[in-house]
């Protein structure tokens, strides 16, 4: 029996050197206004992901005016469903096609794509493009997931979050699909909802405004989308994903917004939101949004390695702890004697249908590594507020403590093999270990943590960070002044995880550079630098 050593056999070396001249003769020969269409209905690019061992999601979105903002005609497009025609080859060339088929771009959904693909053969490279009224897509890789106990020897992936596209350019994107990594992992903070406009910035947000509806939505979409660097991710790596607070708005949780707004109210923002993030991303139809609801948390084996699981940390989870007008809507310090709720049994970050699917595929998990990837840092961070008090930041776990020490305990007690959790959102590089007991210096080491940076969004609080990572032993690592990304490698025996920050987030054409390399060895939880 073929055994497939390595996740996708030809995404290394070799299709670094194949996959680039296929992308440029694709982007160089898109008819575009040849075929009939006001502008290329393919601009926006093209992403696979929510892999299966038999296929995957391929998403597009025809949009010939990208940035148009009439909502009868989101996108430029007008009238009723278009067919897309799409092809799937073994080879980066598509000189092999193996798979023809027509999916539909719906207007219910913008003229969005969501082809989901069954059939082929696991533990592959595959390649694709788009075909609607004469103009072609560029071509990107997608991949299928090792068939269920299939011996694999390595897995390289990325994994970002914090994109703000004012804060900057993507450059940190574009050093990222050089890499070549097998998949990418997007934590949350893929947009930012707001306009930034009392500092000066990198460059705008195209309307200028706060995003809060469909129409706005979809326009911070579509302009993200148009960047190249964000496109050539997307086209070099299959995408998995999940969200975190921006994406609708800064630190709401659940139907609670950081602005009071009366909850039945913010749940009509939502679903616009919603809405628009599955849209413009590669998800199954079993995503699709109901009102203000969206199935998103989920996990993907890879073979007997690695399980990763992505979770939702935004839509079930309780209120902030002590919310309230005037400025305690969204995240905010709070000491335990002021505010004892925090520490309420019955909060939850996950809520309780999500966290029992968590501890039932722990449970069942036969892989070496089991990742857990998700929107906000897990560690406990004690900090200290203006009286110099002991306090505790409550938009991230330490907002959720018992969730989290429930989660840890499990992991511990139920001996879950080789946990690793990957973060977003606090915009700053981190290397914890995640502990039974976090008061306890000498408690057991249950996880290991990385958190990746932003690609770029701005940490104005580097140094009150650095005071606080430096009274919190757990912390093994801490760098806030950076902007970039992480890469993790998988091997049965060691995982290791870099730091990569660009040179400046406001050049284009910024450089790449290492800050740290970590490795954790199989069956030992910790990091070790
Ligand atoms: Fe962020
Ligand atoms: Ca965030």
């Amino acid at each position: 029996m073929l055994t497939r050593r390595s996740f996708l056999r030809t995404s290394g070396a070799v299709s670094a050197i194949i996959v680039a001249p296929a992308l440029v003769r694709c982007a160089a020969t898109t008819p575009g206004a040849a075929a009939g269409w006001r502008g290329d209905p393919f601009g926006l690019g093209v992403a696979a992901g929510d892999l299966s061992s038999d296929g995957f999601v391929l998403w597009t979105r025809l949009a010939p005016d990208p940035l148009s903002t009439d909502p009868e005609t989101p996108g430029g497009m007008a009238g009723g469903p278009v067919p897309v025609d799409y092809e799937i080859a073994s080879d980066p060339e598509l000189k092999t096609i193996v798979r023809r088929g027509t999916a539909t771009a719906d207007p219910a959904f913008a003229y969005s794509v969501h082809a989901e693909i069954a059939g082929l053969e696991p533990g592959r490279s595959y390649w694709y493009r788009f075909i609607a009224r004469g103009a072609e897509s560029r071509v990107g890789r997608a991949a299928t997931l090792p068939a269920a106990g299939t011996k694999l020897d390595r897995l390289r992936f990325g994994f970002v979050s914090c994109a703000n596209y004012e804060h900057g350019h993507f450059a940190a994107y574009r050093h990222l699909a050089d890499e070549r990594p097998d998949i990418v992992l997007f934590l949350g903070d893929y947009i930012y909802e707001y306009a930034d406009t009392r500092r000066p910035v990198v460059r705008r947000h195209s309307d200028g405004v706060e995003a809060t509806d469909l129409r706005t939505y979809r326009n911070r979409y579509a302009q993200y989308h148009l960047d190249a660097d964000l496109q050539r991710l997307h086209a070099v790596a299959p995408a998995l994903v999940t969200w975190d607070d921006h994406e609708v708005q800064n630190d709401y949780a659940d139907q609670w917004s950081q602005d009071f707004q009366e909850p039945s109210q913010f749940l009509v923002r939502r679903a616009a939101a919603y809405r628009a993030f599955y849209e413009h991303m590669p998800l199954r139809a079993r995503s699709r949004p109901d009102g203000a609801h969206l199935r998103l948390f989920e996990r993907y084996t890879f073979g007997d390695l690695a399980e990763i699981s992505l979770l939702d940390g935004r839509q079930y989870r309780s209120r902030e702890a002590c919310y309230g007008p005037p400025n305690k809507g969204g995240g905010h310090l709070e000491t335990n004697h002021a505010c004892p709720e925090r520490l309420d049994q019955r909060r939850s970050m996950l809520g309780q249908a999500q966290e029992t699917w968590l501890y039932e595929w722990l449970g069942r998990s036969r892989a070496r590594w089991n990742v857990i990837g998700q929107d906000v840092m897990m560690t406990e961070l004690r900090q200290r507020n203006d009286q110099n008090e002991l306090a505790y930041w409550t938009d991230g776990w330490d907002g959720y403590p018992v969730n989290r020490a429930r989660l840890l305990r499990h992991l511990h007690e139920r001996r879950v093999r080789n946990p690793v959790v990957l973060s977003g959102d606090i915009h700053s590089y981190w290397a914890n270990d995640l502990k039974l007991d976090f008061a306890d210096p000498r408690s057991p080491t249950v996880a290991t943590e990385f958190v990746g940076t932003s690609i770029t969004s701005r940490q104005p609080f580097h140094a009150l960070l650095q005071k606080a990572a430096r009274d919190n032993p757990h912390v093994r690592f801490f760098e806030g002044r950076l902007r970039g990304y992480a890469t993790a490698e998988l091997t049965p025996r060691v995982m290791t995880t870099r730091f990569r920050a660009i040179s400046s987030e406001a050049d284009a054409n910024a450089a790449v550079f290492t800050v740290k390399e970590f490795t954790v060895s199989d069956g030992r939880p910790g990091v070790q630098v």
